[in-house]
């Protein structure tokens, strides 16, 4: 059997969206799955498209999801330049010999020549095969003349044309129906569709995982393919990747459903693992396995094209909450604390916090180190309290029970020597038993009145610890003083 070799070969135009990070991870899925090998090639013959710094940001993002690569850009390999641009010279002499063998042909049309035909026809016609039948000698004498030209593809006028790919199944398409695509532009530069072509053949790639957008396109390609008399490589197109729209619908996910770039995530507070792990499972399911939570290792494992879907796959950000918050309750909990506490310590700068303490609080309750600072808004401020918040049902508080709890409990509190979860539990258990109220209405009278807010992490004792002797004496006090006599 021949060594599977897969390739993402990303377009430098802007941020790493998250489809191509599915498209480069299912790639890598693949090539490590088979124990293959997986080439990185940057495609950057659209000079017109291009964004400075596009490609650190390409190669950065494969370093932190971790999928390494055996050939491409900075680490080179046998079959570079792994830059499409270094590459011109190798596809000028591939076009040129398509031109030599009838499947290409020069084209000299001018581009006003080719915006007439296009406003003639409102942009449906294309183009219109004019120098398709050049002589020889018409074609050396344009040459000669030094005027431009393109190549394009010349296309078989009838016939179909049908490749199989494992994921969508037999695709096929009249040749009529296809365009005598431009193979080199006139600035010297490949199209896409012929520079990926010759590039995956010289690479020896066997398998191309891309969008299935390109799933129509690939009859040209195999065209290509089989004009120059090469191998076809086995195609694995992948779902489109939507997200939900507000009226419930969905559609190509895009900005306007939320944060769609890999670093856009990163910035959001989710960690890359947790990312990678969620769009493993966006158009791909293990066989026979409930399993959501996987290493790559794991992945690497167990990966295969059999369970790659067709349907669309809808991004979920709830779901990628979950996956977030599992990875991050996996962390130590030191490791947690030296990501929250920072964040923490900006919102919360008050000296006498015991952040540490906070952070671990955090650790199990949030889905992401961000929103760890937007539950700390009571930590952080004095929130207004609305006195029915010392109403509660199931504890049967009300406002004056609280407030004669909170009376007793002060000066106990106050003498108290050891400021921790565990003796300030012990101390206002001790004083529940001995007044024969029940636990869980002191513990609820003290927690409204340190944290002043109904829902929060973590209980009254351990909020006391958080907020220190003084803190929590001086918010008791101004409970006391709220709730009258
Ligand atoms: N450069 C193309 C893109 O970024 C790659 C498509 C392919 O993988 O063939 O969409």
């Amino acid at each position: 059997m021949t060594e599977i070799v897969t390739r993402f070969a990303p377009s430098p135009t802007g941020f790493m969206h998250i489809g191509n990070l599915r498209t480069a991870l299912y790639a890598w899925l693949l090539a490590r799955a088979g124990n293959g090998k997986f080439i990185v090639r940057i495609e950057d013959t659209d000079q017109v498209r291009l964004v400075e710094g596009a490609v650190d940001v390409i190669l950065q993002t494969l370093r932190q999801t971790g999928l390494n690569y055996d050939e491409g850009p900075g680490i080179g390999g046998p079959n570079g330049p792994y830059v499409q641009s270094e590459r011109k010279e190798i596809y000028r002499k591939y076009a040129e010999e398509l031109v030599a063998k009838g499947h290409a042909y020069y084209c000299f049309c001018t581009a006003e020549r080719l915006q007439q035909l296009h406003d003639e026809s409102d942009g449906v016609g294309g183009y219109d095969r004019h120098c398709r039948n050049l002589s020889a000698d018409e074609v050396a004498t344009h040459l000669a003349n030094g005027e431009p030209y393109v190549i394009r593809q010349k296309i078989p006028l009838e016939g179909v044309t049908s490749y199989v790919d494992e994921v969508f199944g037999e695709i096929s398409m009249e040749n009529k129906e296809m365009q005598d695509q431009i193979l080199l532009k006139a600035d010297g530069y490949p199209t896409y569709n012929f520079a990926h072509v010759v590039d995956d053949y010289l690479m020896g790639v066997t398998h191309v995982v891309r969008g299935s957008e390109y799933l129509t396109s690939t009859p040209k390609y195999v065209l290509l393919y089989d004009a120059f008399g090469w191998p076809r490589p086995h195609y694995v197109h992948l779902p489109l990747l939507m997200g939900q729209n507000e009226d419930g619908k969905i559609s190509k996910l895009s900005k306007r459903h939320g944060a769609v770039s890999f670093q856009d995530l990163l910035q959001a507070g989710y960690l890359p693992q947790a990312i990678v792990n969620y769009i493993a499972l966006l158009g791909w399911c293990p066989k026979d396995c409930n399993q959501e939570i996987f290493t790559l290792e794991e992945l690497c494992k167990i990966f295969s094209i059999e369970g790659i879907s067709k349907s669309p796959s809808v991004f979920d950000y709830g779901k990628l909450n979950w996956f977030n918050s599992e990875y991050i309750k996996q962390m130590p909990e030191q490791t947690c604390a030296e990501r929250i506490v920072p964040l923490l310590r900006q919102k919360c700068p008050a000296p006498g916090l015991c952040l540490d303490k906070l952070a671990a609080l955090l650790h199990t309750r949030v889905c992401t180190f961000n929103e760890a600072t937007e539950m700390v808004d009571f930590v952080a401020e004095r929130l207004p309290l609305d006195l029915a918040a010392y109403t509660n049902k199931k504890n049967k508080t009300t406002p004056e029970l609280c407030r004669q709890i909170l009376a007793e409990v002060q000066p106990k509190l106050a003498a108290c020597q050891d400021w921790q979860n565990d003796a300030l539990f012990a101390l206002l258990k001790a004083y529940a038993e001995a007044s024969g109220i029940k636990a869980g209405a002191v513990m609820w009278a003290v927690r409204i009145a340190v944290a002043r807010k109904l829902v929060t992490p973590g209980g009254a004792t351990e909020l006391m610890e958080v907020f220190g002797k003084e803190e929590s004496l001086s918010r008791i006090e101004q409970a006391l003083q709220e709730l009258g006599d």
